[in-house]
This record gives structure tokens, C-alpha cells and sequence, in this order.
């Protein structure tokens, strides 16, 4: 590796603004794109003289999988000046150098082609990684200060570097000198390089800026008019006096690709990669609902900025990145975040009223199509994420619930609850604020503490940035709003019954209506997928039609009493001539073996919700409801 003429000009690089003790240094450089490799060159000054260990992270915070980043280590070496050091592969991710005097050197490339928001992507369009993807973490100094160079990939010219890294001395939207105050923080500001567009808004004197990489044609204009309505709204529910955000910028970095979908929250921006038709073009009338789902989508991670960045759940304020950190709280973090998502696009008035509750109709349709919910409890989702939620095979219908989706209906249980017994007075905005001011303004890393009010509010001042305890929210709550939800959360978060949604809406003015799929059609209670080998079935789902008769997961559909069974339309149109109680013989292979199943058709399972605002509710029910979703609300509700 060429590095010797850069390494002339390192003494700036040490005397760089993190001071002059920062003796963990990175060097990234973009060395070849068409292989798809980054370059890193890691030098720790006073390494451990029994040997010193470097280790690369498992697993990325907000993504609750194992991944493994160590694997796209393609070479790595180790040298103590122009000697070259021993060094140990000691376990799957970590290596241990001999041990040396003077500077430890490590140089290694990454493989980087992974096009999501948790890892690395490099080719000649565009660079982006997350630090947990591509720097080793010292072991016993993950605390220390770290210089991070960014380099130019060499013979392409005009990119740019869109990161919220602290610059230390590169210039703004430019390769050169950033920092962090430790490794958390290097992991917590993913960095995009390329040709990208560029649009800038202002919370509260905060600048917000999008930056799109990838082919599209979006309205930028509109996109920051719309994202700034949604900002400002996240802003004030946590920040009531002034609005003021909790850092000094924030930074949407979207991928536009054809298909595609995933954000990943971070302390002063996100990663976000979505299909290019979402973003709004010039001219667009209304919100579509492929843009509604965008503009979800960056709510989402930006309510995250306070909801899991700030406030944490204890398990996860000190996170150990070499293995997993379960906690039972996730159904809270992501799933209130979810709650709050699409209902601030409501209350800011971006979506039409009629529009939200459609929405929220499908997060109970999509609950209530899956048996698992009846299996597991979103607490129990929570603390095995790790091996079941990220890792779905054909049975997770049947045995996983989203601590997302029913998370999420959870909060709205909740908070309508809560507005319900205070009589309006109180709601989950309470909880939110006193988790805020509890766990996150007080003093959690990457905080602007020149926020209103931070540090100067008598008792909340004096807690620490601990996290939430696994048994700390229902004491909150009930300090938050006087409502002791304790039994509530047992039932609902820790148990596998129903939610009481239907009575829980009716008490705001909102009937809910349940009916089967497909206009009432008979069911073989499958879930179906096309597959290049036909049509498959991707779940017999739990104690139904298809699984009694012997249907499995996997097997692909082939005749219906005798006839073909083209697609998933041919199957229905067929279904809807027969009735519920009615036999019928359904051909399938089962890998390369032809047999047949007598399934007896079942009635519709109710599953499709949907929410209706009662004219007829009486006043205080709908005068709960305006509360809840807001003054801004436009449209009927
Ligand atoms: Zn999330």
C-alpha cells in the first residue's frame, strides 16, 4: 500500500484540534471502487505492551443482528515502523499484534457491498459506510478521542462528503480531517461520499440538510417544505418552549434506488435508502401514499434522535458492539417510535386525518394477520430480536410478533387510555417528555446543551444520562400522568392477549370494523408467494386450513381440484366459487415429490381493519379525539 508519501504530513494530523493526546488515528481512502474496496490504515501511539487487540463490531446499533462485520476484512497487517508485526486472528473478529514500541500500524482493506444503511457500499458512483463496518475499534481504548482522515477515491474527481463527523479541519462537504470524541461517536456519523443534491431547512435555527445520492428527479423544495412541517412538530412535542432540537445540525442521507427500503437512526442524522419513485416530484398534488411511506420513514428516524439516541434503554447506554445487548424495552423504542411516525404526519397536517387512520388500520390489519402475536408478547420480541425478528424463516408468522407493529398499537392503547382517564388532560406527548427530560436532555452524548431549559429544571437537572430500566416505564408513566398502567403493560406488552383496540377507539369517536381478505372469500389460511418454481406457499399459518391438511411452508401450489393453479389470482378466483366447509383437493409438490392435500376451506379469518370516524360520538369523545391528533389535523377528524 502506497501510504509513505501521506504519512510525511501526518504531524498536523496529530496536533489536529482533538488535541495533541489523540493517539488513535484512521485513514480511509476509497482505493478502488470497481473492486469495491475501502483502504484503512489504523495507527494506536501507545498500544498495549502485552499486544495490543483490535476488534471489528458485530453488530450495529439500531439493527439488533449479529452481522459480522469482521468478515469483509479482506487483508489486514501489522507494523511497528518498518518492521512487520505478528499478528493473531484470535477469535472471529478480533486479532491480537506482538507487542511493540512506538506506534502500532495496521493497514487493511474492506470489502464494501452491502447497499443497505447498516454497512459499507462502494463503487464509482458513490462511497458510504458506517464506522462500524469498516474501523477496528482499539481494545481498552474504545473511550479515547480519534483523528479520522477521508480521503478522495484516487482518479475520480468532483465528489463530495456529506457526514455529521465533527470536521477538524476538512472543509464543509469535503475529504479531509474529522474527529470523535470516542469510538461510539465515530459509529453514530455514517459518512456518504459521491455526486449527490443537496437541499437545506431550519428547525428552531437548526440547519437540517437532505442529501440524495443516486438517479432521481424529487422536488427537493418540497421535500424540505414537507420535512421541516414534520421537524418542527418532533421538535415541540419534546421541546415545547422554543422547539429547539438537541443538536447543532441533522443530516438526511438518502439513497434513491429503484427498489429498496430501510433507515437507521443516528444521533444527528440517518441513513436512508428508499425507492426513487417515493420522493416527490415537481408539480405532485397531495401526499400519495408511496410518499406518505417516505416521509414515514424519515419521521421514524428522526423521532429516533430523541427515542433510543437520547433516551436509551439501560441495556443499551453502554453498548458492547462484540456481541448481542438484548433488552425487553424494544416494543417502547421502536415501537412507540412507530406510533409516532405516521401520527406526526397527521398532527403537522401534512396527511389528511382520513389518510392517517387508513394507515393505522393496516398496522392492525398486519398484527392481526399473524398468529404470532398470539405466541409471543412484544417484550419477549424485544429481548430475542436478535434471533428471531431479524432472522424470519418460513414459521415466524406463526411464533413472532413485531415489537414494530404491535409496539406501536400498544402506544395507542396506551395513550388513548391515558387521555381517557385524565379526560384530556394527560397523554403519551407527558410520558415522551418526562422519559426526554429524564434520560435524554440532561446530558446524553452528542446533546446540544444549549437546548431550552436543559440543565437549569431543578430535580430533572440532576438525573444522570442512565437508561430506562427494564422495569421503569410503568413507574414513569404513572409519574408522568398520574395513571398507573402497571397491569396494563402486564397484559399488553409482557402478555399475548388481544388489544382492547375496538373499545379503546370507541372512546374517541373511531369505530373500527374487522372483516376477512378477499371479500369474504373462503380461506386456505396460507400465505402465499411467487417463487421462479411456481406458486409458493411462504407460511401455513398456525392451526389453520392449509397446515391441518398438511400444507407446509415451501411447498408449491399446483392444481386445485385438478385444474392449474397459475398465480395467486387464478387461486383466488377459484376460492371465491366455493364456500367455507367445503373440500377440496389441493396439488402440491413438496421439493421434487407430487402429493395431495383434502383441506376443508375455512371462513375469512377478520383480519382487514378499518377505522371510521363516529359523527354520532358524544362531545367529550370527540373532543378527545381533536387531542389527539392535534390542531393541525386537517380533514374530518
Ligand atoms: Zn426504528
Amino acid at each position: 500500500m502506497s501510504t509513505s508519501a501521506r504519512e510525511a504530513r501526518r504531524p498536523e494530523h496529530r496536533l489536529s484540534a482533538a488535541g495533541p493526546e489523540v493517539g488513535i488515528r484512521y485513514r480511509i481512502v476509497p482505493i478502488d471502487p470497481h473492486a469495491h474496496l475501502f483502504e484503512v490504515v489504523l495507527e494506536i501511539d501507545d498500544p498495549d505492551p502485552d499486544g495490543q487487540r483490535v476488534r471489528m463490531p458485530a453488530w450495529i446499533p439500531g439493527s439488533y443482528l449479529v452481522r459480522d462485520f469482521a468478515r469483509h476484512v479482506v487483508a489486514i497487517e501489522a507494523r511497528a515502523g518498518k518492521r512487520r508485526l505478528d499478528l493473531a486472528k484470535i477469535d472471529r473478529q478480533t486479532w491480537q499484534a506482538a507487542p511493540c514500541r512506538g506506534t502500532l500500524r495496521l493497514a487493511y482493506r474492506v470489502y464494501a457491498w452491502d447497499l443497505s444503511v447498516r454497512a459499507a457500499h462502494l463503487d464509482a458512483n458513490h462511497g458510504f459506510f458506517n464506522a462500524t463496518s469498516v474501523f477496528l475499534q482499539v481494545a481498552g481504548r474504545e473511550s479515547r478521542a480519534c483523528a479520522v482522515r477521508i480521503e478522495p477515491p484516487p482518479g475520480i474527481g468532483g465528489w463530495r462528503v456529506a457526514t455529521t463527523l465533527p470536521r477538524d479541519g476538512a472543509r464543509a462537504w469535503s475529504f479531509g480531517d474529522y474527529r470523535a470524541r470516542d469510538y461510539e461517536e465515530l459509529a453514530d456519523h455514517p459518512v456518504e461520499m459521491g455526486r449527490f443534491t443537496h437541499a437545506r431547512f431550519m428547525v428552531a435555527g437548526v440547519p437540517h440538510d437532505i442529501v440524495i445520492t443516486g438517479r432521481h428527479d424529487a422536488d427537493l423544495t418540497r421535500l424540505a417544505r414537507d420535512l421541516q412541517k414534520v421537524c418542527a412538530a418532533q421538535a415541540r412535542l419534546f421541546e415545547p418552549r422554543g422547539g429547539k432540537p438537541p443538536f447543532e445540525r441533522y443530516l438526511f442521507l438518502v439513497m434513491a434506488v429503484d427498489e429498496g427500503y430501510g433507515g437507521l437512526e443516528h444521533r444527528s442524522s440517518t441513513a436512508l435508502l428508499c425507492p426513487r419513485h417515493d420522493l416527490p416530484h415537481a408539480g405532485m398534488k397531495g401526499v400519495p401514499d408511496s410518499y406518505r411511506g417516505f416521509l414515514a420513514l424519515a419521521s421514524h428516524e428522526y423521532f429516533h434522535a430523541w427515542h433510543v439516541k437520547r433516551i436509551r434503554p439501560a441495556a443499551l447506554v453502554r453498548p458492547d458492539l462484540s456481541r448481542e445487548n438484548p433488552t425487553r424495552l424494544l416494543w417502547i423504542f421502536e415501537g412507540f417510535t412507530s406510533y409516532y411516525d405516521e401520527l406526526m404526519l397527521a398532527r403537522c397536517g401534512l396527511v389528511e386525518s382520513t389518510d392517517y387512520l387508513k394507515a393505522l388500520g393496516h398496522t392492525i390489519s398486519q398484527v392481526l394477520r399473524g398468529p404470532g402475536r398470539l405466541a409471543q408478547s412484544v417484550a419477549e420480541s424485544s429481548f430475542d430480536a436478535w434471533i428471531k425478528y431479524y432472522r424470519p424463516d418460513e414459521n415466524s408468522p406463526n411464533a413472532v410478533v413485531s415489537y414494530y407493529a404491535k409496539g406501536a398499537l400498544v402506544a395507542l392503547c396506551l395513550d388513548l387510555e391515558i387521555r381517557h382517564r385524565t379526560g384530556g388532560a394527560r397523554s403519551l406527548d407527558d410520558v415522551m417528555r418526562l422519559l426526554w427530560r429524564r434520560f435524554g436532555r440532561a446530558g446524553a452524548p452528542g446533546t446540544d446543551r444549549s437546548v431550552d431549559g436543559c440543565g437549569g429544571d431543578g430535580a430533572d437537572a440532576a438525573t444522570t444520562a442512565e437508561g430506562l430500566a427494564e422495569n421503569g416505564f410503568a413507574p414513569l408513566v404513572l409519574e408522568a400522568t398520574g395513571v398507573d398502567v402497571a397491569p396494563l403493560v402486564e397484559a399488553w406488552a409482557e402478555g399475548t392477549g388481544e388489544l382492547p383496540l375496538a373499545a379503546q377507539l370507541r372512546a374517541i369517536g373511531i369505530t373500527l370494523e374487522l372483516e376477512g381478505a378477499d371479500d369474504g372469500a373462503p380461506s386456505l389460511g396460507l400465505r402465499l408467494a411467487a417463487r421462479p418454481e411456481g406458486l409458493a406457499i411462504a407460511t401455513a399459518l398456525q392451526d389453520q386450513a392449509g397446515m391441518r391438511a398438511g400444507l407446509s411452508g415451501g411447498d408449491v401450489l399446483v392444481a386445485l381440484d385438478g385444474l392449474r393453479v397459475r398465480d395467486e389470482k387464478c387461486l383466488k378466483s377459484m376460492l371465491a366459487r366455493r364456500r367455507a366447509g367445503d373440500i377440496v383437493e389441493m396439488h402440491a409438490f413438496r421439493r421434487d415429490e407430487l402429493f395431495t392435500a383434502s383441506v376443508r376451506l375455512q371462513a375469512p379469518v377478520l383480519t382487514e381493519a378499518t377505522l371510521k370516524v363516529d359523527d354520532r360520538a358524544p362531545p367529550a369523545a370527540r373532543l378527545l379525539r381533536r387531542g389527539w391528533l392535534g390542531p393541525r389535523a386537517r380533514g374530518g377528524a
